[in-house]
């Protein structure tokens, strides 16, 4: 069994302090910070010790109907419409600097709200989160149109065609978030919506709101002006929903699961057929050939499943194993997930933290019992340790059948389950039988394993001997259930544009 060491869980940096013992975190709408038209709040929990940390206002349609009014103004006033694409990168600059200035407190914060290690908070995600932020003041000076040569022939004798497109900001967007890495895919839509021009609607997660609201603090910091970006805190069922089914919004950009990304798709068609962007699930394989090197390999697959506790859309969850290394290889992944030391995030050395709730670690749990009643082998772990009742044991699965739920739900926890293939067409058989397609890991020294394989993947990121790999600059999407869209990458701008064509005879 792992064990827990449960030590220095409070936070060190006075700015994280006193940001929670200022009280109720308000909305931001229209340049204002404002309390729930009605008063009403939320608690948010350390997820390491079950306690409160902060009270979050609790918004509702009123609150989206101004909120959206205010981003509609702000998109036609002059001051951000004729706002030059120099003076938007400026700001986002200015933001990226302010928020590598404010690292160690955002760090500590998105820690105590959703649980992650320090570790990974200050040197994966709040990095990734400001480099979204340069990445895309770089891309705001770079949006161009075309000239185009058309083929029409029925213009005036003399005259000929000349046609461009221009590309305009697509308008109202509203950006609603998950809460398993909040800021940084919060930064993943902002980022390139202002880079476009847009005006925005943020409703983050109801588990993790704390660091959008201290990033709206620090985009109104460099900034942006009043209306531009608005914050509406509450619960997806009302607020989320009111976000989706609103007649002057123009674009949802929603992460999420494939569930929730579903109504949030019909709602958009119901209502003004609004442009809808959905990153979703993922049940990711990792396929480890024959000639894998396992001195790599085995911290590389524990590592794709354990970081974040399994709380990755990319997780790789799916071990695709050859019959000549497996068990090796499921030995060696399960002591390193035995040796990991767990803990409360604030521990620096905690590797692998708590599940964001307890709600969820019993729901992680629930698909690890069902699995072994239907007759999966508990290879290592399966117990929830500690009193917030949070924390999940690394875990292996083993002896699953391709019917078996566990190999076809998103767990969304720290929980591997291992298939075992003979030959190549196997292997592909299993990781592409998914209604996923998110992301998937070869691990291979073999170059022509590693082509050919995926070419064959079903998936919209694939990495080799890694996973996990990220960057602004590096687009990632969903291929199938996974989603619509791509983030990251200079294309992630276009998300945010739409275009139009100009033709006139001269
Ligand atoms: P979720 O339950 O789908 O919630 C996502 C967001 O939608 C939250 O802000 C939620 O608000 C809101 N919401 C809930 N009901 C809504 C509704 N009816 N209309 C509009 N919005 C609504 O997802 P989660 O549990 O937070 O996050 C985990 C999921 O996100 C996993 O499936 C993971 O794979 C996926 N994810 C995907 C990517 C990717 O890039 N593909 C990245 C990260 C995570 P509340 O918090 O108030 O419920």
């Amino acid at each position: 069994m792992s064990s827990l060491s449960l030590n220095n869980i409070k936070p060190t940096v006075a700015s994280a302090k006193a940001f929670l013992e200022r009280g109720c975190q308000k909305m931001f709408i229209n340049g204002e910070w404002v309390d729930a038209y009605d008063g009403s709040t939320f608690e948010t929990i350390d997820p390491g010790t079950g306690t409160v940390i902060n009270e979050v206002a609790k918004g509702s349609i009123a609150e989206i109907n101004d909120a959206v009014a205010a981003a509609r103004a702000a998109l036609e006033s002059d001051q951000w419409h004729n706002m030059l694409p120099v003076e938007r990168a400026q700001i986002l600059n200015k933001i990226a600097d302010i928020m590598d200035e404010k690292i160690d407190e955002l760090s500590e914060l998105e820690t105590l709200d959703q649980g992650k290690p320090l570790y990974v908070s200050r040197w994966a995600e709040i990095p990734g989160a400001i480099d979204q932020f340069r990445y895309f003041a770089g891309i705001a000076r770079t949006i161009e149109g075309q000239t185009i040569t058309s083929s029409i022939g029925y213009q005036p004798e003399g005259k000929k065609t000349f046609s461009y497109t221009l590309r305009h900001p697509l308008g109202v967007v509203a950006c609603i978030t998950p809460w398993n890495s909040p800021l940084v895919l919060t930064a993943m839509k902002i980022a390139p919506a202002l880079a476009a021009g847009c005006t925005i609607v943020l409703k983050p997660a109801t588990l993790t709101s704390l660091t959008a609201v201290r990033l709206v603090e620090i985009c109104q910091q460099a900034g942006l002006p009043e209306g531009v970006l608005n914050l509406v805190t509450g619960s997806g069922s009302t607020v989320g929903e009111a976000l989706a089914m609103h007649p002057d919004v123009d674009k949802v950009s929603f992460t999420g699961s494939t569930e929730i990304g579903r109504r949030v798709i019909k709602s958009a068609g119901e209502s003004n057929l609004k442009k809808v962007q959905v990153e979703l699930g993922g049940k990711s394989p990792q396929i480890v050939m024959p000639d894998a090197d396992l001195d790599l390999t085995i911290p590389g697959v524990a590592n794709a499943i354990f970081f974040n506790g399994g709380q990755v859309c990319v997780a790789g969850s799916r071990l695709i194993v050859h019959k000549s290394i497996s068990d090796q290889l499921v030995e060696g992944v399960a002591k390193y997930g035995r040796e990991m030391v767990m803990g409360h995030g604030l521990d620096p050395k905690t590797q692998m933290g708590p599940l964001v709730a307890k709600s969820h670690a019993e729901s992680v749990k629930k698909y690890v019992d069902d699995a072994v009643s239907v007759g999966a082998e508990l290879i290592s772990g399966g117990h929830i340790l500690g009193s917030s009742g949070c924390y999940m044991e690394p875990t292996i699965v083993g002896n699953v059948e391709q019917d078996m739920v566990i190999f076809k739900d998103e767990v969304f926890g720290p929980v591997l389950t291992v298939s075992v293939f003979e030959d190549d067409e196997q292997a592909l058989i299993l990781a592409n039988d998914s209604p996923y397609g998110l992301a998937a890991s070869i691990w291979t020294e073999g170059l022509s394993n590693t082509h050919r394989i995926a070419d064959s993947i079903n998936a919209g990121t694939v990495w080799v001997n890694s996973h996990l790999m990220f960057d602004a600059a590096l687009p990632i999407g969903g291929w199938k259930q996974s989603g619509w869209g791509q983030e990251s990458g200079h294309q992630a701008v276009s998300n945010y544009l739409k275009d139009k064509t100009v033709t006139s005879i001269i």
